[in-house]
């Protein structure tokens, strides 16, 4: 009988014993648990120094008050999160999440997927995630600045170019990066660039990072397909979402020669079979922040309503807006329309169920541990540009994400094929992501 130290499953049932509730961060630990029995038999010393037990505890977590004022003078109070997961490869990294569904199970489900994702890019980051139950929408811009002041108030002293560096995630861009880092400098009278990616341009930003995890899904599924012999070029795609990572996905698609057939936002799908105009859509959402429906409006090729989206016929499928957005109703649809292959944009986006019907029919499978890993990649060439005081073009950065993209597919592809499931890059992904961080660990003694 195995011992308790070298049982999966005792490990998971004690993370969800430790942690009641919190069923997004279990089924992401769930996830990873279940590539690991190869990698405990070949490395036993992981078993023994109890590796795995150690990554499923976050390092640190932090859970703040927000208080702030709305335009009518009436006040608020939100939460704010920072869990600091990993740091085994290098400071916290990972982005700040502002959406009023965020409880801490979700920052540590994000946090947990960014250790092994950041591990994957080969760059020294370790692993965190954080956000606030603040509902970004209807809200005006001082509403806004005033509450990513008042949360930079209590996070600052949580951050630092060689502690914790966040980034931006669903509902932070630019715009919220920016009122963040100011508030950051007022307060510390230090103008640390590296202290948050996302910048803007002209205040230490780095060129590719609003476009590099769109990109980096597209060109992950570029290299999926070409492995098995085929590419983008000529192919019917559907993306989920139509914010930051879902417009770039887009972009990069239509460069590679992908036909886009239709993309969503939370009030429902819009389907053009023409083509998607992006920049229709980049109108719609980075400028008016409205609805995919006015883009209906203006093109009678198009419809917008609450049809689901993965019932539109597609070779790809990238689903690029939140976490359990594909199911195994959704996965069988894919499946007899002929879908061929998936690649999540979004983090978690596929359930378990989804993931293992579409593995099963033979599905090529990227999971947004490596397939969207190409954002934050990009966030740590930001920050070597702040630390040598330079700016790169964005031909230099964008062939640097290429390069990255390309090298994480390869890692997956054969840390897949060394394990003994050849084809499967959840498996590799996984495998090559923890034992990255396992070695690192074990190499610091008990930490
Ligand atoms: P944004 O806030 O820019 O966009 C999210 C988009 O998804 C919006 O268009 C939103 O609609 C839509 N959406 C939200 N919920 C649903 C839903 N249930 N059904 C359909 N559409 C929905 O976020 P990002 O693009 O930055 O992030 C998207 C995902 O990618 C998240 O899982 C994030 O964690 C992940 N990710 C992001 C990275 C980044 O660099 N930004 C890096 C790696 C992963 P609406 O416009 O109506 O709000």
């Amino acid at each position: 009988m195995a011992r308790p130290e070298f049982d999966l499953t005792t490990i998971y049932d004690d993370v969800v014993r430790r942690n009641p509730g919190e069923v997004d961060f279990a089924q992401a630990v769930r996830e990873v648990l279940g590539s690991l029995g190869p990698v405990l038999n070949k490395h036993p010393e992981f078993a023994r120094s109890k590796i795995i037990q150690r990554i499923c505890e976050p390092e640190r977590q932090v859970i703040f008050r927000i208080p702030w004022q709305d335009d009518t003078g009436e006040i608020h109070i939100n939460r704010g999160f920072r869990v600091e997961f990993n740091s085994a490869l290098g400071p916290y990294k990972g982005g700040l999440r502002f959406h009023p569904s965020v409880v801490l199970d979700t920052v540590k489900f994000l946090g947990f997927e960014q250790t092994f994702k950041n591990a994957l890019t080969g760059m020294p980051l370790g692993g965190g995630k954080g956000g606030a139950d603040f509902d970004p929408k209807e809200r005006s811009d001082d509403e806004v600045m005033r509450f990513c002041q008042s949360m930079m108030t209590e996070l600052y002293r949580h951050l630092g170019e060689y502690t914790d560096v966040p980034a931006g995630d669903m509902g932070v861009g630019t715009r919220e990066i920016g009122w963040l880092f100011g508030q950051y400098k007022r307060i510390t009278n230090r103008y640390e660039s590296g202290v948050l990616t996302g910048k803007g341009l002209d205040w230490g930003g780095s060129l590719v990072r609003k476009e590099a995890t769109g990109y980096g899904v597209a060109i992950f599924a570029e290299e999926m397909l070409r492995a098995s012999g085929t590419g983008l070029d000529g192919a019917t795609v559907v993306v989920s979402g139509a914010g930051n990572v879902a417009i770039y996905a887009i972009e990069k698609v239509q460069q590679m020669g992908g036909l886009v057939v239709a993309c969503s936002d939370s009030g429902g799908t819009l389907h053009d079979p023409s083509g998607i105009d992006l920049d229709v859509v980049k109108r719609c959402k980075e400028v008016e922040r409205t609805s995919l429906a006015a883009y209906a409006h203006e093109r009678p090729t198009a419809s917008y309503g609450p049809a689901p989206l993965w019932e539109v016929p597609c070779d790809v499928a990238l689903p690029c807006a939140t976490q359990n957005e594909l199911d195994h109703v959704a996965a069988k649809q894919l499946l007899s329309n002929g879908c061929r292959a998936v690649a999540e944009g979004a983090n978690m986006p596929c359930t378990p169920d989804a993931v293992a019907l579409l593995l099963e029919a033979g599905v090529l499978f990227g999971p947004g541990k490596a397939a969207n890993a190409g954002g934050v990649a990009t966030s740590a060439l930001e920050m070597q540009q702040n630390a040598s005081r330079d700016s790169w073009t964005f031909a230099h950065t964008e062939e640097k994400l290429d390069e990255i993209m390309v090298t994480i597919h390869r890692t997956c592809h054969e840390t897949a094929e060394e394990y003994g499931s050849a084809g499967n890059y959840v498996a590799g992904a996984n495998i090559a992501g923890f034992t990255k961080v396992a070695h690192a660990m074990a190499s610091f003694g008990l930490i």
